[in-house]
């Protein structure tokens, strides 16, 4: 869904970094600047292999679960 604010293992604020990653990593020709994920995660300064997994693992479903979400009386 969401990417976590905090890291679950060390509590470190990660969200804050999440939408840089994404533009680091997607490709070139999509307006991105086509990196790795690792040069990415490097850039971001994230060095803890906790916080890595977060970004790494992340599946972004915001968009497609969105939709279904509408205002209840
Ligand atoms: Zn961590």
């Amino acid at each position: 869904m969401l990417i976590p604010i905090r890291c679950f293992s060390c509590g470190i604020v990660i969200a804050d970094r999440w939408t840089k990653y994404k533009k680091l990593i997607q490709p070139k020709d999509e307006g991105g600047e086509g990196k790795s994920i690792e040069e990415a995660l490097d850039e971001v300064k994230l060095t803890r292999y906790c916080c890595r997994r977060m970004f790494v693992s992340h599946v972004e479903l915001i968009e497609e679960v969105a939709p279904f979400s509408t205002y209840r009386y």
